[in-house]
């Protein structure tokens, strides 16, 4: 069987043509242009000035998780597995042990999650039959230079609070 071959012509024959000079300096004067207009006046610039102007997060921004408390103070979490076996990134760590806080169920004795590991898609969000896990804390920028940081424990995760109101989160739809 033949294989049809098709020749395409090449473009830029000429030695100008093919130094592309004129059109590299036309794009630096653009760029030149540019710098020197935000260089004498930046008002126009569209940056962000971080971290002294901070973003504003919107409900639905999945940062930093957290966990959720009852009323009286004791964890929703009931230690069911589900965002364990449906984190895709396998980052979620839970022992379950005896509920001691008088509620009916077993409770985390450990529950951490590897934020190193975390893609932060909201899978543990969305599997968790108790609303007990969220990611509504508004935390964006988790950063360190060792590894141990990036384990997000129990306590430091009970210890947070949601970014926003209840009211605001169901509205959200997150
Ligand atoms: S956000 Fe996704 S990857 Fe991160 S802990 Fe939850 S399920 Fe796992
Ligand atoms: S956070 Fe929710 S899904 Fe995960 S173990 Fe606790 S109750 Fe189950």
């Amino acid at each position: 069987m033949s294989v049809k071959i098709k020749i395409m012509e090449r473009q830029g024959k000429d030695l100008y043509q093919r130094l592309y000079l004129i059109e590299v300096f036309k794009g630096m004067v653009v760029t030149l242009g540019h710098f020197i207009t935000n260089l004498l006046d930046n008002s126009k610039l569209l940056v962000r000035h971080y971290p002294e102007v901070q973003p504003e997060i919107p409900v639905r921004w999945r940062g930093r998780h957290r966990l959720t408390v009852h009323e009286d103070g004791t964890m929703k979490c009931v230690a069911c597995f589900m965002c364990q076996t449906n984190c895709p990134a396998k980052c979620i760590s839970i022992e379950a042990g005896e509920r001691i806080d008088g509620r009916t169920e077993k409770m985390p004795v450990k529950f951490e999650i590897d934020l190193l590991e975390c893609i932060y898609c909201g899978y543990c969000v969305e599997a968790c039959p108790m609303e007990a896990i969220r990611m509504d804390t508004g935390i964006y920028s988790v950063t360190g230079s060792e590894r141990k940081p990036f384990i997000l424990g129990m306590g430091e995760m009970l210890a947070t609070k949601g970014a926003f109101t209840e009211e605001e989160y169901k509205k959200g739809g997150a």
